[in-house]
């Protein structure tokens, strides 16, 4: 089980563990920004799909008007 505390360092999300009184603070928000990373750059490469999407219906229908 995870024992999250704030980090006395930075003062961050950090698991507390204690082995034999040495304490240690591992930090979890790189993990949790990470994670959020991934999803930002899935978010963003659905939204230029996006937008390749909606500028081809563009040139289609220019390419209508000018017809
Ligand atoms: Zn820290």
């Amino acid at each position: 089980m995870s024992d999250v505390r704030k980090c006395p360092t930075c003062s961050g999300k950090a698991k507390y563990s204690e082995k034999n009184g040495e304490i240690t603070y591992s930090a979890i928000e790189d993990e949790e920004a990470f994670k959020k990373i991934v999803q930002l750059k899935k978010a963003l490469a659905n939204f230029t799909e996006k937008i390749k999407t909606l500028e081809a219906e563009v040139e289609t229908l220019r390419q209508g008007q000018s017809a």
